[in-house]
């Protein structure tokens, strides 16, 4: 009796495996063909100054509106996306997408910050940024405005992420380090790349207010970062009683939904008249490319 079960089982699982992997194969081919007809949308998410309550900027991330309607997530294509040769193309066209909004961004506030993710695939060489670069010389966008993020992953061979931010930095673009603490970075790799700013992982944002050791953690990384004079954005804040303790902790910026979740740019522009007619400008808005 025990042997067919085990084999059952075994056999259930070979056919869930296929299943995923047919998934994956198929999205693959409808991620080539979605690139080509444009079915990726730009969301924008509020990144606010956390001293003074005032949106600096925003941050892309990108959205796929499969036909029929249906949003997918980017933790759901990105990284078969990757695994297909095809995140170049997608990259591109955030880019554009991006660039785009920007004329109707600046002209709320020429000194808005929008931030674009880079996936790692990005990082293997300069071509993105080459990309970008041509991509804004025929626009009025300086590039100052853009900021890059990257995750630890995207950072893996030190010598050749350095080489990438100071060619981003070159360029006008400010580099953050995506998800820090996620990954397998250490203070003497952090030391070693020349980052503007680092992104607290909303895993230790979640800790704050609650009795586990980790939250001692996230009161580590934000001093680290002070220490290596790196900007600090806090990502996933949803409740008060987070931002009050980073806002007290002297983190610059803070992004979540307690100011906002990510929305189409006609929602995004709203939201920023609100906020700049109900808050003061920062006392200094930090720079970190210049
Ligand atoms: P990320 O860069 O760390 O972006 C933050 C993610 O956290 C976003 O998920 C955002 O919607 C979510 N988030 C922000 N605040 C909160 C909050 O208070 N609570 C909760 N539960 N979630 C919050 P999203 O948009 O699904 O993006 C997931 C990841 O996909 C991003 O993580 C980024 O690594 C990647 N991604 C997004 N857009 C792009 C893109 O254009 N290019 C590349 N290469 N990667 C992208
Ligand atoms: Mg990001
Ligand atoms: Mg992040
Ligand atoms: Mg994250």
């Amino acid at each position: 009796f025990w042997l067919p079960m085990g084999m059952l089982a075994a056999a259930l699982m070979i056919g869930v495996v296929v299943w995923l992997s047919r998934r994956r194969l198929s999205l693959a081919g409808e991620l080539a063909i979605a690139v080509r007809r444009r079915e990726f949308v730009v969301h924008y998410q509020p990144i606010i100054d956390l001293q003074s309550g005032r949106c600096v900027g925003a941050e892309a991330l990108v959205r796929w509106i499969r036909p029929g309607g249906k949003t997918l997530r980017p933790d759901l294509f990105i990284s078969i996306a990757e695994e297909n040769g095809l995140m170049t193309r997608i990259t591109e066209e955030v880019f554009r997408l991006v660039i785009r909004d920007m004329e109707d961004l600046l002209a709320e506030d020429r000194g808005m910050h929008i931030s674009v993710n880079l996936s790692a695939s990005d990082l293997k060489d300069g071509k993105a940024l080459r990309v970008l670069q041509c991509m804004l010389a025929g626009t009025a966008i300086d590039a100052r405005q853009i900021w890059l993020e990257a995750t630890e992953r995207g950072f893996m061979d030190v010598d050749k992420a350095r080489g990438i931010i100071e060619q981003a930095r070159e360029q006008g673009h400010a580099v953050a380090i995506d998800d820090f603490g996620t990954g397998y970075s250490s203070l003497s790799y952090l030391q070693r790349l020349p980052l503007d700013t680092l992104k607290i992982d909303k895993s230790f944002v979640d800790t704050i207010g609650t009795d586990s050791a980790t939250h001692k953690v996230t009161d580590h990384i934000i001093d680290m970062a002070k220490s290596l004079n790196l900007l600090t954005v806090a990502e996933g804040i949803e409740r008060q009683e987070q931002a009050d303790h980073l806002k007290a902790r002297n983190v610059d910026f803070g992004q979540g939904w307690l100011y906002g979740k990510p929305m189409p740019v006609p929602e995004f522009i709203l939201y920023y008249r609100r906020n700049v007619a109900a808050t003061q400008p920062p006392r200094r808005l930090p720079d970190a490319a210049a």
